[in-house]
């Protein structure tokens, strides 16, 4: 049961500590694996710049700005 519940914690944080990154890597693995359904989808709605576009979003988010 400690095992479990260290898991958890040990994820969260991982988790919140990596937020930041979380766009870069989410695009990456959509152009690896979802290349022709990402570019026409995420590309065309947002261009070629979406990763900048998100993370200013979660840099404004981690910030307390708006
Ligand atoms: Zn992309």
């Amino acid at each position: 049961m400690k095992k479990i519940l260290l898991y958890i914690f040990l994820f969260t944080y991982t988790t919140i500590m990596f937020k930041p990154l979380l766009p870069y890597i989410t695009d990456t693995v959509a152009h690896i694996f979802w290349y022709s359904s990402h570019i026409s989808t995420v590309h065309y709605e947002n261009g070629q710049y979406h990763v900048h576009i998100e993370s200013g979003k979660i840099s404004k988010e981690c910030s307390g700005k708006k």
